[in-house]
């Protein structure tokens, strides 16, 4: 309609227009429903109500609720309320304000305000509000009262506040309150600046944040010389900090398509509603023509930590051939563009991305947590590189170091190749000794990226089958090395088949059948070890070895046997004094269920809750994802066990094996080295129990911590 009448605000449509239009609502009603508009103000309310009612189970509600750890059993409630009504003439108005800015956390109204409209006009993003300080020229009285409820309600709430209200005929209605939605950044501002005003103690500032938002703080920013270099095109409004560069698409399901797909994109939209939240959530970035900081857009990207620039109004979009046109350029699906959620530049093209910076209220409330934690957090990583950003980001040591990913590399995967393929002891350990020497480096740069911190380093895990070659071309190269045939090397590749690699030959297995890999890799951590406590006296060099999958004491009986000869040796030879642990990965239910025995001969534990979730439930780690979806609609999950602990079932199976544990072995250390280990519900279960450590890949060090805290924090009061 306003298209047709050739205008752009809602409120410029005359009263016949609005009338051809509820006439036209009508008839679309009647041709979905098979019945007349209800004329009956009490059916009007009833269908409301129940609509509301209804918005609880729809999907993205459920994605919503997935997505922040909201059971659906809680349910939803429906207040009804009389009407304030801002869009009765030009002494009326409406508006969505702060208490402080929720992009930065700057003490301050921040807000907006449209005049003669509704709150739907502001929130829905489709005219672009003017700033809250201007409500003061056009309703002075109004504006006043306003900033003294502001105080009020922040006072109350020791919170950052997000109020939503109308101006009718000049007087104030306060529609609701709630405490604010933040970027992570502004989230560790607000915090630290209620501590300085003495509105919050320490521990209640920490228990404040989501860690969950802290990622965002660890994501990409332009790289400073590109970003200078580059021209902007346009400009929109800042929403959601970071930068994004990527693929243009035009709809959530095209984000998602060429996400899958392994692409980056920007979802460039007229303005996002609840619909999009799916490819809101694929993308890199969320760029939109319409919509103000308080937009869905804005808001719901805020939210999902995605960076977002709302209200370009330059735009000139064509949704329905999937282009638009802005600074005389025209871009269509596939065309890349980079937006800075900060400063709402646009620009054509890809700037690369460098990793952000981390401020100073950062590391303020990081020393608050760990002041208050008990719980370690240690990172799994496997490179010196991730040991290195994981020790930036706090890590206390390194919980699970997955030796079959240092294996990949071309050199080293044909000795690994020649190592499989062998067919006596001889020709195997032949092949070990060319791998040894990489292992030890390896581990030695992991030693000294802790500098004296623990480091377990776990024994190979993976089904064999999973390094053999599969083209021709490979298969000559390691059949020329081994000087066998192509057609013996294939007839081996053929023997290693396995229908369920999963459940099959990996794991203390491989050691079982293979002990001369345990020995291997024993001399590799050892040798590394003993080289870097004489570099450096004053460290606790102190080899945690790991031995994965264990289901039966005798099987880790049989395998740390191997490892303390060989290790002994190793440290007699060298004539130095070195302590070591032998542990094992509690990760099969029955290792769980018989931990008083598998104590007796294990320094520690570590929960693999990939696996152990893998086996409680029977569902194939690689294959879940497949059913899932269906589990989700059904209502028989809420969430995926793979990313968040199920303490019910696999949680009790963890409590179990440390009661059982701890009174056979007083020295016993427990940790979890499982996805779980960086996810907060997970990590405050974790606390509950009594483990001593959680680890986690290196950019959830920082949750971990966090919520390792909130858990220490809440089980005092
Ligand atoms: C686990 O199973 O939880 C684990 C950490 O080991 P992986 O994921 O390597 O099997
Ligand atoms: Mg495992």
């Amino acid at each position: 309609m306003k298209a047709d009448r050739g205008v752009t605000q809602d409120v410029e449509l005359t009263a016949d227009d609005l009338k051809e239009l509820a006439g036209q609502f009508k008839a679309e009603y009647k041709s979905k429903i098979g019945q007349d508009f209800p004329d009956d103000p009490k059916e009007q309310l009833m269908g409301a109500i129940k609509a509301v009612f209804r918005s609880w189970d729809n999907p993205r509600a459920n994605v919503y609720r997935r997505d922040n750890d909201i059971p659906y059993s809680w349910g939803t409630a429906v207040n009804v309320q009389s009407m304030a009504f801002g869009n009765m003439g030009d002494d009326c108005g409406t508006g969505v304000a702060f208490t402080r800015d929720p992009a930065t956390g700057a003490k301050g109204l921040f807000g907006e305000f449209l005049t003669n409209a509704q709150g739907e006009d502001v929130v829905a993003g489709v005219r672009t509000p003017m700033k809250i300080a201007e409500m003061e020229q056009k309703f002075p009285e109004a504006f006043k009262q306003f900033t003294e409820v502001c105080k009020t309600l922040e006072d109350h709430y020791r919170d950052m506040q997000d109020m939503e209200f109308t101006v009718e005929h000049g007087k104030l209605y306060m529609l609701q309150t709630r405490n604010g939605k933040r970027t992570a950044q502004a989230a560790l501002q607000i915090a630290c600046d209620l501590v300085d005003e003495g509105m919050r103690t320490e521990e209640e500032a920490v228990a404040m944040i989501d860690p969950r938002n802290l990622d965002t703080l660890l994501h990409p920013q332009f790289d400073a010389a590109a970003l200078k270099a580059a021209t902007p095109m346009g400009k929109g409004l800042g929403a959601s900090p970071g930068a994004a560069c990527g693929k243009v698409v035009f709809t959530a399901d095209d984000a998602v398509a060429w996400a899958e797909k392994g692409e980056k994109v920007v979802l460039v939209r007229l303005e996002t509603s609840p619909e999009d939240i799916t490819g809101m959530k694929a993308a890199q970035g969320i760029l939109t023509v319409r919509g103000g900081m308080t937009s869905h857009a804005a808001v719901v990207a805020r939210g999902m930590g995605t960076c977002c620039v709302s209200g370009c109004g330059d735009i000139a979009m064509d949704e329905e051939d999937k282009k638009f046109t802005l600074a005389g350029q025209t871009f269509t699906e596939g065309s890349e563009i980079s937006i800075d959620g900060t400063t709402g530049n646009i620009y054509g093209g890809i700037i690369p991305t460098v990793d952000a910076s981390i401020a100073g209220t950062f590391g303020r409330v990081m020393a608050w947590a760990d002041k208050y934690r008990t719980l370690k957090v240690r990172t799994n990583a496997d490179t010196p590189a991730d040991a290195k950003k994981a020790r930036e980001l706090g890590a206390e040591g390194i919980g699970l170091c997955r030796t079959e990913h240092m294996f990949f590399e071309e050199d080293r995967i044909a000795a690994f190749r020649e190592m499989i393929c062998a067919d006596t002891v001889e020709e195997r350990e032949a092949a070990l000794e060319k791998i040894l020497p990489y292992q030890q480096g390896d581990f030695k740069a992991l030693y000294e990226a802790l500098e004296g911190n623990p480091v377990t380093i776990r024994f190979l895990d993976p089904p064999l089958h999973e390094f053999v070659p599969t083209e021709e071309e490979d298969i000559k190269k390691l059949a020329d090395a081994q000087g066998k045939s192509v057609e013996d090397i294939k007839t081996i590749i053929a023997s290693l088949h396995e229908f369920n690699p999963m459940m099959g030959h990996r794991g203390c297995r491989l050691a079982v059948t293979y002990p001369e890999i345990a020995k291997m890799q024993t001399k590799a951590v050892i040798r590394a070890a003993i080289e870097v406590q004489k570099e450096h006296a004053d460290w606790n060099v102190k080899p945690e070895i790991m031995i994965p999958l264990v289901c039966e004491v005798k099987e880790l009986k049989y395998v740390k046997k191997v490892v303390v000869e060989t290790a002994d040796a190793e440290i007699a030879a060298a004539g130095v004094n070195l302590e070591y642990e032998v542990g094992t990965m509690i990760e099969i239910p029955r290792a769980a269920l018989t931990a008083d025995e598998i104590a007796t001969e294990a320094d520690f534990f570590c929960f693999g809750t990939n696996d152990l979730t893998q086996m409680t439930f029977g569902f194939s780690r690689d294959d879940a994802g497949k059913f899932l979806g269906a589990y989700y609609d059904a209502k028989i999950f809420e969430n995926d066990p793979f990313a968040k602990l199920d303490q019910t079932g696999v949680g009790k199976l963890m409590e179990t094996a440390i009661k059982l544990g701890k009174p056979v072995n007083n020295k016993l250390h427990v940790g979890i080295c499982g996805e779980h280990g960086g996810d907060p519900s997970s990590v405050e279960f974790c606390h509950k129990i009594g483990l001593d450590y959680v680890s986690c890949s290196p950019f959830r060090v920082p949750i971990a911590r966090l919520a390792a805290a909130q858990a220490a924090i809440s089980s005092k009061h």
